[in-house]
């Protein structure tokens, strides 16, 4: 690529920075784009809302219908998309298409279906105030702001973004400034298809783009990131008074019952370990596996990670990318000589590869609860694995984090699968799988703890997308003046304390409606 992109085509000079991407898998420099000044992160968000005020108010069908000339571009480029995720992240074809367009264009589907009857104005049954209808409505907010990392460039802002889209607001993107070409080949498609183009604002550039646009009088936030720096989003939307989701870190750990299948369980661990190299947000990153299943499940997860081919994700029959800057190998080297320190054992891998930033995927036995790899976020392709002697003990374990993102339960008994299930603390639970959640369009996401708060995808993130207004209306002819009205009286008061006893005091109905006499 190597082509200097322009931020929104505003004229930055040359002398402003630039945010550059590379390719993890072979270091080439693959475009530069300017970051954004505040000013310009400001102007974004204004031609964004003007846009939004005539979008808004179209029929939520008409919307949805032309949401959908997205979704034809999208299959229509599907191979430009994946190219330069491929090339920007150094993943997997595959892991592109899959795990990021196809999830993205499937969310955009079921939003257009469903949101006409998820945002029709739904009506209240008032228990105390019978004489009234009420019905809430769903207006839109605004601008909705995006906050996205570089681990998925694509599904993760654009998954935000159709839904804010869908619910009638304009979005502006701040993507990460590590992998900024994958939003500008999305922006492009989008102002491709004849859609307002200022709906779809992008904002480039580093932190303090993304403080600017926090700043910038947007109506809501969708932040996805690291803990720390969600921290920081999430204060400094406090204090603009801008209401924020956070999807941060996770830990997941994934507990294997000694009744569980070991082949799939073991499987699904080298899958959900190391696929787009462990940098994911919900990645296996701790198993505890029971005492009477564990040498079987340990041999055969060693022998299926020593068979993944790592390397430069353009080659065919590559199973294992590349991990997206140095930081990254350092993080995932440091815990391993935390965890070999205190006796942890290297089972396979463990190593950086002399052939470029690529890290061996790598199996660790023998582990405990005083090591960093099982309490902290690794975010490589690093399994830890601790053998614990009952589910009780898993279950403890699992719990002690501060981390609640995604868990997942191995048994050959879904009922228990559920029960443990039930005392894990995670925002979404997975029984005899790994990663799959993501992909439930109809259901939430989201974590609890430090992994965050608020929800994406299903109805409630959609609805979230909009502003609540409750209409209420009468279901009688009014009177001139109701009893609460001016002027006060002794007498009013008085009956008004009857009511209360009558309607909130224990005892059969007519005993209580003596009470207003
Ligand atoms: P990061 O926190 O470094 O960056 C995320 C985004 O925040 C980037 O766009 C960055 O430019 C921006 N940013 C940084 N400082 C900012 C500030 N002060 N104000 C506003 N914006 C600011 O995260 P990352 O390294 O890109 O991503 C990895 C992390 O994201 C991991 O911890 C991972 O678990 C998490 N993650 C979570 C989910 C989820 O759904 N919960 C999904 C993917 C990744």
């Amino acid at each position: 690529m190597g082509l200097l992109l322009h931020a929104e085509g505003n004229g930055a000079s040359t002398s402003q920075r630039l945010v550059k991407s590379f390719a993890p898998a072979t270091g080439e420099l693959l475009g530069e784009i300017h970051a954004a000044t505040r000013d310009e992160a400001h102007a974004v968000v204004e031609r964004a809302r003007r846009a939004q005020a005539a979008w808004g108010v179209l029929p939520i069908e008409e919307r949805c219908e032309r949401l959908l000339r997205l979704r034809d571009a999208l299959v229509d480029r599907v191979e430009e998309i994946v190219e330069v995720i491929s090339k920007e992240c150094g993943k997997p074809r595959g892991e592109a298409l899959t795990q990021e367009v196809t999830v993205t264009v499937d969310l955009l589907t079921y939003y257009c279906k469903n949101a006409p009857r998820i945002l029709a104005p739904r009506d209240i049954g008032l228990h105390l105030l019978k004489h009234k209808a009420s019905a809430v409505h769903y207006a839109p907010r605004g601008v909705v702001g995006i906050i996205s990392p570089w681990n998925f460039p694509f599904v993760i802002p654009m998954g935000d973004a159709v839904a804010a889209l869908v619910a009638g607001n304009a979005v502006v993107i701040k993507p990460s400034e590590v992998t900024p070409l994958t939003i500008a080949k999305a922006k492009e498609i989008w102002d491709s298809t004849g859609l307002p183009e200022d709906l779809f604002g992008v904002v480039y550039g580093f932190g303090e783009a993304g403080q600017a646009l926090i700043e910038s009088g947007i109506q809501k936030l969708v932040f996805t990131g690291a803990v720390d720096t969600g921290k920081r989003v999430a204060a400094a939307c406090g204090a603009n008074l801008v209401p924020c989701v956070m999807e941060l870190g996770g830990k997941a750990p994934l507990i294997a019952c000694a009744d569980c299948d070991v082949e799939r369980t073991a499987r699904a661990i080298v899958f959900g370990g190391f696929v787009n190299a462990g940098q994911v947000c919900i990645s296996v990153e701790r198993v505890y596996a029971h005492e009477t299943i564990h040498d079987k499940l340990l041999s055969r997860v060693r022998d299926l990670t020593k068979e993944l081919r790592v390397g430069n994700p353009e080659g065919d029959g590559v199973d294992v990318g590349a991990i997206i800057f140095p930081k990254q190998i350092e993080i995932a080297e440091k815990h391993i000589q935390d965890a070999v320190s205190k006796g942890a054992e290297i089972v396979t891998g463990g190593k950086r590869r002399p052939d470029g930033q690529f890290f061996e995927p790598t199996v660790l036995a023998n582990c405990n609860h005083s090591m960093t790899v099982m309490k902290q976020e690794i975010f490589g392709p690093v399994v830890p694995i601790q053998k614990v002697s009952s589910e009780e003990e898993a279950i403890r374990l699992a719990n002690d984090s501060h981390l609640g993102l995604n868990a997942y339960v191995f048994t050959k008994d879904r009922a228990k699968g559920k029960r443990i299930a039930a005392r894990i603390d995670a925002g979404n639970v997975v029984i005899n799988d790994v990663l799959l959640n993501y992909a439930a369009a109809e259901a939430p996401f989201g974590g609890v703890k430090q992994s965050g708060y608020g929800r994406i995808h299903g109805e409630d993130a959609l609805r979230e997308m909009c502003e609540t207004r409750q209409v209420l209306s009468s279901r009688v002819p009014e009177p001139s003046k109701d009893p609460f009205w001016f002027p006060y009286s002794g007498k009013s008061y008085r009956w008004q304390l009857r009511a209360l006893r009558a309607l909130f005091s224990r005892g059969p109905l007519l005993e209580r409606l003596g009470k207003l006499l």
